[in-house]
């Protein structure tokens, strides 16, 4: 292994570039191997572009490349994956969350033969309990559901070998669940365990909201299980259904019951029309996702680009 780059995503991250550049910086002069920092800016609306240009300027070994407009973390990852020609490629947010000084602790393991050392957190830190519940429930549906298992408590915070990044600059899906791709490439896969810091500075880009989109998309991206559930949700259903109906059949033909039952009807109806919403809503999942891979557009465009 000659060399080494350091693919850094970041979205309004003035706050702490500075300091991510330092320590990124002092943790690649320690390294015996050629080490760069790519940095892409995500289409930042603060001055996070101006000051990798500035840092692209004064350093031969910063490159730096500008999106277009804000495309999301999994596109502006990809813009750096699809540019750094490395033997190994490490992905750390700019946010410090991702300590950089455990890049020697990858490559040691990379230097035995890994093609992809992620690294898993051991605790969290500055995280409510509601997120890390949340967290832990979504990693473990995605275990359960998914073809391939994503590992647990593991960000996108990694190093690749050249392979490895080859592989995975090959899959061009628009809906793109980085955590799904990187385990789906394969190869020789281990985890390094660390702590995982609070944000040093800035907010983070992700809320409640975009989260669980993210759940949903990971979900859709790497499994059919719900399409089987609605499947099952819908045979239960009719079954009852009908177990039902022979239940009011008798009931008329044997004790010659009267029209009534308005209340029964009512709560079959609504089941039953709420059933097939949420069936319908699950199939319409997988339509747009189908729709939106089906228009082939490119995942990023390149504004700028230094270094
Ligand atoms: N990021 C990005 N584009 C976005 C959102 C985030 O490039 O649209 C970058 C951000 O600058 C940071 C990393 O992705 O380097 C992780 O973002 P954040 O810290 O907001 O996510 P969290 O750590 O809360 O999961
Ligand atoms: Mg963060």
């Amino acid at each position: 292994m000659q060399s080494l780059t350091v693919v850094v995503p970041a979205y309004n991250e003035a706050a702490v570039l500075p300091a991510f550049h330092q320590r990124i910086m002092a943790v690649l002069d320690a390294l015996p191997l050629a080490g760069r920092v790519l940095y892409v800016d995500d289409g930042s609306a603060d001055n996070t572009w101006s000051m990798i240009d500035a840092l692209a300027a004064a350093d031969p070994r910063v490159t730096a490349l500008k999106l277009s407009r804000n495309f999301g973390k999994e596109a502006a990852m990809t813009a750096g994956l699809d540019r750094a020609d490395a033997d190994a490629v490490v992905v750390i947010d700019a946010d410090l969350q991702d300590p950089p000084e455990l890049i020697p602790a990858l490559l040691e393991r990379a230097r035995e033969g890994y093609d992809v050392v992620y690294a898993t957190r051991a605790e969290r830190d500055g995280e409510s309990r509601v997120k890390r519940f949340t967290s832990a429930a979504f990693y473990r549906v995605m275990e359960r559901l998914s073809d391939t298992p994503v590992p647990r408590d593991t960000g996108d915070f990694r190093l690749m070998s050249r392979r490895a990044v080859l592989a995975l600059r090959s899959l061009r899906e628009r809906q793109r669940f980085m955590k799904g791709l990187f385990a789906w490439v394969g190869y020789r896969q281990t985890a390094v365990i660390y702590r995982r810091d609070a944000r040093a500075a800035g907010q983070t880009k992700w809320n409640y909201w975009r989260l669980t989109n993210l759940a949903i998309e990971g979900l859709t991206s790497f499994s059919t299980a719900p399409l089987r559930l609605a499947t099952w949700v819908g045979m239960s259903a009719a079954l009852l259904a009908f177990i039902y109906a022979i239940w009011v059949l008798l009931k008329v033909l044997v004790w010659g019951d009267p029209v009534r039952g308005y209340p029964t009807l009512m709560v079959v109806i609504l089941f039953l029309g709420g059933a097939q919403l949420m069936a319908l809503g699950v199939i319409g999942e997988y339509v747009g996702r189908t729709y939106s891979e089906s228009k082939q557009r490119p995942i990023y465009f390149i504004d700028e680009e230094r270094g």
